[in-house]
């Protein structure tokens, strides 16, 4: 029978045979918790025929579980170390990728209907969220830590609210699937996790994120500015053309971004377009956060 890589003594095995000491800065924590693989595995809801894509194998502890529902199962993983174990565990029924998944084209990889699933590398979640969310799978079922999955689901008026909120109401529903502690993984991390899913939806407003996007970025950059002020800074209007935007939007001037909803910053966005006050390029430095 094969061995259960979610065992903590056959995942502490496995490791040790291939010399490899869990690396913090390739956010390398294994589950190591049965139950928890299977609550990730069942949010993917998978369909005999369905493409599964995997984000950081690692082990194999999630993958394991998803070969037992799927034939076409992806799994990208940047560790060659463990890039070889895997192949070598799972053969043939495993497609596995050695590359880093920031540079893999997910939506190709996905196809039309693809599911993705991870137990993300928590140095780089936030720029994965966003490659993910961008990617469209038909579901995604992510672990993340805490603080993150919080911001995904920050309403309007929380501090936690950012960039990355805003793109994942853009394109996705967020729903809070389970929560981790530290004891679940090996070697156990030093904050919570959350499981997430995002199922994602048909855009909510009419513009397009691109159109959205350097509006919200200038409002997180400024956020402790009233809206006014966060405009005059990051888009070079006077003040009284912020106001004045604002107000064809209406929205009140002195707000501060963590409060509008999506539809206010897609309101915003449409009145400052329409006065030729949006940069024509993206701003490289807007990135989700
Ligand atoms: N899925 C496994 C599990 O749940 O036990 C491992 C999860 S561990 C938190 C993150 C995994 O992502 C590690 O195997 C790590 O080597 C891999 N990883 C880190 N950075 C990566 C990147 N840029 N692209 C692909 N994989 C990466």
């Amino acid at each position: 029978m094969e061995s259960k890589l979610t065992s903590p003594s056959v995942v502490r095995e496995v490791l040790a045979g291939l010399g490899i000491r869990p690396l913090k800065r390739l956010g390398q924590n294994f589950l190591v918790d049965y139950n928890l693989r299977e609550r990730i595995v069942s949010g993917l809801e998978i369909n005999p025929g369905d493409r599964i894509v995997e984000i950081g194998p690692g082990v194999g502890a999630i993958t394991q579980g998803l070969l037992e529902w799927s034939e076409d199962v992806h799994a990208i993983e940047i560790d060659r170390a463990l890039v070889g174990h895997l192949r070598s565990f799972f053969g043939p029924r495993l497609h596995v990728y050695e590359a880093d998944a920031l540079e893999t084209d997910l939506k190709s990889l996905l196809g039309p209907a693809g599911k993705l699933v991870g137990n993300l590398p928590y140095y780089i979640s936030t720029p994965l969220i966003a490659a993910v969310l961008q990617a469209r799978p038909a579901v995604a079922v992510l672990m993340l830590q805490s603080e993150v999955a919080d911001r995904l689901q920050a309403p309007p008026g929380s501090s936690a609210r950012g960039a990355l909120t805003l793109l994942a109401e853009y394109a996705a529903d967020v729903e809070a699937w389970a929560k981790a502690s530290p004891g679940q993984f090996y070697p156990p991390p030093k904050v919570s996790s959350q499981v997430i899913r995002l199922l994602p939806h048909p855009s909510p407003v009419a513009l397009s994120w691109d159109a959205i996007r350097p509006v919200v970025a200038v409002a997180f950059r400024y956020r402790r500015k009233t809206l006014a002020r966060a405009l005059r800074e990051g888009l070079g209007l006077t003040l009284q053309d912020a106001t004045s935007a604002l107000e064809a939007a209406e929205i009140a001037p002195q707000r501060r971004g963590e409060t509008l909803s999506l539809a206010e910053f897609g309101r915003l966005a449409a009145c400052l377009a329409d006065r030729g006050s949006l940069p024509a390029q993206d701003d490289p430095d807007d990135a989700p956060n």
